[in-house]
């Protein structure tokens, strides 16, 4: 591998590589191939134990040094290495810094320092650590020694500043592919979503293991029970669980085969059993780096399995909420909110979802993967290349200096203090955003962003300014799609018409029962929830509209060119056959 290659010439290595990727073996080969000790930092102290039993199995000479042992148990390790006994410890962050632990260090060979979950030292990063801010010391205290930054999740601002905070020498950098071709990703809109999980695990995975994340730990209590009460096998692991509550719930999931595991994001860490199913997300995770490795906890054996997620608008304001609220830094409550845009920004693209994930982590996928919802089944979209324009507009207007909060506030004519200060009012832009809601203008713009129309002026800001794409885009050479959500739809005129009469089209029960019964065929064939095909409330419309061809098909709510293409000659002779 390149990265052992790399660390044994000596050199400062930064390797990126996915959970379940073989990180460890990073540094566990040149333990056992150079002479002296290597140095493994980890924030993950419960878990020294195991990695070191294991790696005694495996010959290789290990010994961990942390805060959980007592002074004749710190004593003891000490003998071992002087005695030339150990050739790899592990040592938490804040241990390394103690003068205790370095100084007695410094009196051996040491051949390499690995920096495990290095990410942590980056404000970019998404777990950043108080503790893991001062390893930046260990390159005066440790000034010949290799250092090996290891991390499973990081984008490229965070890879540049790891180096920088670890002060690594002109590091070579490795990325692994991350990619999981087996893994299958869905996001949808969240509508019941217990229903809506019920359904996927049947549907799925019956029988089969796999875990659901929430964000709370009520929900978590309240959605394994209900689960339970559906039939499934379902457990709950939270932090505020006792210690043998969780136990037992981690017992359980190594040994029993269709456990669900109903957590929050407390369970994962260490987890390897490697045929989990399913992992399905309940609420919106914070970021793409936290999504990406819970995710990746599925189908660790190669084999088919599903990332599944509802997510709805609510979510953002729920996690926008606690962000507001506390009591961090500016700077990281910054970083916050962007990482949990670009969330949001997977959520609501119509590209396919894996080259949006590996392009995060800096990797091309040449073409579509033909493995998430929106290759499988393409969502319905719209052209908003016009609503992208007066965003467009609006930024070029206001100086190319201002946030998304402004932007969205000066095309919707708020007549806010500071809108008027600045004499904003007069500008042509003002108010030509008027009947876009702010959460439609918001989605937007994080498209724009995201497929490079705009570009950050400014992280200290998240300020916009436009880029060489936006003239393709003003001059109308370019169109912007985005996903039809299900709360602008409504608002959309062309489909007010059906909408209207929808709750009133009752009368064709045996021609609603039969294009179900279609639905539900397609749904089979392509491994997807009956609902991601049709809504009943499109099914009803249907009935009620009875489409004769493809152009009145597309009258249908719910409907538009992509579904059309896709499912109209399914059900059209149903529906014909009933006229
Ligand atoms: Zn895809």
């Amino acid at each position: 591998m390149a990265t052992i290659t790399s660390v044994l010439e000596g050199k400062d290595t930064l390797t990126i590589m996915p959970t379940g990727g073989g990180k460890s073996l990073c540094y566990q080969i040149p333990a056992l191939y150079s002479e002296g000790v290597v140095i493994v930092i980890s924030p993950l102290i419960s878990l020294m134990k195991d990695q070191v039993t294991g790696l005694k199995e495996h010959g290789i000479k290990a010994c961990f040094l942390n805060s959980s042992q007592s002074a004749s148990e710190k004593e003891s390790v000490k003998s071992d290495i002087k005695s030339g006994h150990v050739n790899l410890v592990y040592v938490s962050p804040e241990g390394i810094l103690s003068p205790g632990i370095y100084r007695f260090l410094q009196n051996f060979n040491i051949s390499l320092i690995a920096i495990d979950e290095a990410h942590c030292v980056s404000q970019w990063g998404h777990e950043f650590r108080a503790d893991y801010i001062r390893l930046g010391e260990l390159k005066t205290i440790f000034p010949n020694v290799t250092m090996l930054a290891l991390t499973a999740t990081a984008d490229e601002k965070t890879r540049g500043d790891i180096s920088l905070q670890l002060g690594l020498n002109s590091p070579t950098i490795f990325v692994d592919s991350f990619d999981r071709p087996n893994i299958k990703y869905q996001i949808l809109e969240r509508a019941d979503e217990i229903k809506q999980l019920d359904q996927f695990i049947k549907a799925n995975h019956s029988g089969e293991c796999g875990i659901v994340y929430c964000l709370s730990r009520k929900k978590v209590e309240r959605v394994a029970e209900k689960l339970c009460q559906l039939g499934h096998n379902a457990v709950c692991y939270h932090a505020g669980l006792s210690t043998e509550v969780r136990e037992r719930s981690q017992d359980l999931f190594n040994t029993e085969e269709d456990l669900i595991v109903v957590a929050t994001i407390a369970f994962g860490m260490g987890i390897d059993r490697p045929d989990v199913r399913f992992v399905a997300h309940l609420d919106l995770p914070k970021s793409i780096e936290g999504y990406y490795q819970e995710t990746g906890r599925a189908g660790r054996d190669g084999r088919p399995s599903n990332a599944w997620m509802v997510y709805g608008l609510q979510d953002v304001v729920k996690l926008s909420q606690m962000l507001e609220t506390t009591q961090a830094i500016e700077s990281y409550k910054k970083v916050a909110r962007a990482k949990l845009d670009s969330m949001l920004c997977l959520c609501e693209s119509v590209s396919c979802r894996r080259i949006f994930l590996l392009s995060y982590f800096g990797q091309k996928l040449d073409q579509d993967c033909g493995n998430c919802d929106s290759c499988l089944v393409p969502a319905d979209t719209c052209d908003a290349t016009e609503d992208a324009q007066k965003i467009l507009s609006a930024i070029y207007r206001t100086n190319q200096i201002y946030g998304a909060g402004y932007i969205i506030d000066v095309l919707r004519g708020s007549k806010n203090a500071k809108v008027l200060e600045r004499g904003h009012d007069q500008l042509s832009v003002f108010g030509i955003g008027k009947s876009r809601s702010k959460t439609y203008l918001g989605s937007i713009l994080r498209q724009l962003l995201n497929q490079g129309f705009i570009r950050v002026k400014n992280w200290e800001y998240r300020n916009f300014c436009l880029t060489e794409k936006s003239k393709d885009l003003l001059s109308g050479a370019q169109k912007l799609e985005v996903r039809v959500q299900r709360v602008e739809s409504k608002k959309s005129t062309k489909k007010t018409k059906s909408t209207r009469h929808i709750d009133t089209a009752h009368d064709n029960d045996d021609l609603f029962e039969e294009l179900r019964s279609i639905r539900l065929e397609l749904a089979k064939k392509a491994s997807i929830p009956p609902y991601i095909i049709f809504s009943d409330k499109s099914l009803r419309d249907m009935c009620l509209l009875l489409p004769r061809d493809k152009t009145e098909f597309l009258m249908v709510n719910g409907v538009g060119q992509n579904k059309c293409d896709r499912y109209a000659e399914s059900f059209l002779p149903k529906i014909s056959e009933y006229l």
